[in-house]
């Protein structure tokens, strides 16, 4: 009996919970996949990740043809193509791999609705966490975390589940099944550009699941090592960089556990482990903010502490313009804004510094500069963005009260040599390292090399959002 497997955010073969499960009940598995137009439409989707994206399906779709079988693609909304589909091809059941995401756990009831009405049964396992939520509950009353720390205690003494190696081998569907779906909507993969997304700049990470497994070998035999050391330095290449493919689910979760825990279970000195202690905890901090938005779906709508529920934001629009350009005359803002805007993806310091920026320099509600994080990133990703800002802005599950960060401070102890802030304005090549990081550049060398003033002072800026912020307490 034939399983059609609906991918979503899990766009591989290997070390895939919900296929694997699938593959134990029938190797007559074809995949779907649902070019959603609820999501393609909305205002802040990047182009980059819609390249990625669709980069990654072309992939599995190769992944599959290897494998005997094929993945199809669908366009429309979920809740009526799929189960349309699944009905033409006369399937047994559809599997699928949960998500956190409100949008996708509404849309997921419906569609699992509308196929059980047609009789065809539904299956849907834990895929893209090493632990699903409700796996990780305080001990003492058993609820959510709400707060990171002890969050991190109990997910890591927690057992992890193995990654799955077994390659999956399918049956094909016969001609008449294929024509059949052909005619219940099924067409040829389009390209970004197709879909109305250009983006034409080269990305950090070539899509799929081959370029995201080499770079996690690689990453395991090098940066890994000294990752709590050189994270925090922007023009150095010491973080992983596989952020979309654990978005989009280009490599299995427990894949990337498992070559993290080797590095560890390898390495000669404690400093070296306690480095790879470091980058698990981000994959921790990941797990977290999904968890969050699991639990908390209200968090997408709004600030989560009653402070900034209805925050006095001054929203300047010529200053969000001047932010998202890269233009507010403070170097080390506009080069992360740049890198941003060019790649579209940005360093993790450097989305700190900006949303500190935004927020508290600027005081601009967090959530323009979520949305507009989410129209660039090619990793953009509704948990990891809000929890991201809900941080930076104070106004999330941080018990610590109020963050500000100085930007001259900050491009001096992660910039020192200004190499980052140069790679991205290089109209500031010339000007001396001691002003380029302090961003005290004259007014005059700022005309001369066609750099805006600063827009902002972030003394008097800083002063005035605590004074706003004490009168919300
Ligand atoms: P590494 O340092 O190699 O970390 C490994 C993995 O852990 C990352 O790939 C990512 O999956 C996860 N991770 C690391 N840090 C965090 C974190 N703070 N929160 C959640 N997961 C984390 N990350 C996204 O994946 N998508 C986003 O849209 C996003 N928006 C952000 C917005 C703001 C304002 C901030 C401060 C952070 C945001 N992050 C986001 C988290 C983090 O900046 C990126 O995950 C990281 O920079 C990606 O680079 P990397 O893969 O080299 O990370």
């Amino acid at each position: 009996s034939l399983i059609l497997f609906w991918h979503r955010r899990d766009l591989r073969l290997t070390d895939n919970v919900g296929l694997a499960a699938a593959r134990q009940q029938s190797s007559k598995i074809v995949g779907v996949f649902c070019l959603d137009e609820n999501l393609l439409t909305k205002d802040d989707v990047a182009p980059a990740r819609v390249t990625y994206m669709i980069g990654c399906l072309q992939q599995l779709q190769q992944s599959y043809q290897q494998a005997g079988s094929q993945l199809l693609i669908i366009k429309g909304k979920p809740t009526q193509t799929i189960p349309q589909l699944a009905e033409t091809l006369q399937a047994k059941t559809v599997f699928w791999n949960w998500d956190v995401e409100p949008y996708a756990k509404a849309r997921d009831q419906k569609v699992k609705a509308a196929l059980t009405e047609k009789g065809i049964e539904v299956s849907s396992l834990w895929d893209q966490l090493l632990h699903a939520p409700g796996e990780i509950l305080t001990k003492s009353s058993q609820q959510p975390y709400t707060v990171y720390t002890p969050f991190w205690k109990n997910w890591i003494e927690q057992k992890k589940q193995n990654a799955i190696t077994k390659l999956n081998q399918f049956e094909n569907l016969t001609d008449e099944e294929f024509n059949q779906a052909q005619q219940s909507g099924v067409i040829n993969l389009p390209t970004a550009k197709d879909l109305g997304y250009i983006w034409d700049n080269p990305l950090i990470l070539a899509p799929g699941e081959t370029a995201a497994k080499e770079r996690l070998v690689e990453f395991c035999s090098r940066a890994i090592n000294e990752y709590d050391e050189q994270r925090n330095y922007p023009a150095v290449d010491g973080t992983s960089q596989l952020s979309a493919a654990l978005k989009f689910g280009a490599i299995g979760i427990r894949t990337v556990w498992e070559a993290s825990t080797e590095a560890h279970e390898n390495c000669r000195s404690d400093e070296t482990r306690d480095n790879i202690r470091s980058w698990q905890q981000e994959l921790a901090w990941r797990e977290f903010y999904q968890h969050c938005m699991y639990f908390f779906p209200e968090l997408e709508q709004g600030a989560y502490r009653r402070e900034f529920k209805d925050f006095p934001w001054e929203n300047n629009e010529d200053y969000f313009q001047a932010w998202c350009e890269g233009k507010t005359g403070y170097p080390i803002v506009d080069a992360a804004m740049r890198q941003l805007n060019e790649i579209g993806w940005m360093h993790n310091r450097c989305r700190m510094i900006v949303a500190s920026f935004l927020t508290k320099d600027l005081i601009i509600n967090w959530q323009w500069g979520e949305k507009y994080f989410m129209q660039k990133l090619f990793d953009g990703d509704l948990s990891a963005n809000n929890g991201g800002w809900q941080w930076s802005a104070s106004s999330g599950m941080d018990p610590k009260p109020l963050r500000i960060f100085n930007p001259a401070s900050q491009a001096q102890k992660y910039d020192p040599e200004g190499e980052y802030i140069r790679q991205w304005l290089p109209e500031l090549s010339s000007v001396d390292n001691e002003y380029l990081v302090t961003g005290k550049i004259s007014k005059s060398e700022r005309e001369r090399c066609d750099y805006p003033q600063p827009i902002v002072d972030h003394k008097i800026q800083q002063r005035k959002f605590k004074e706003l912020y004490q009168s919300q307490k």
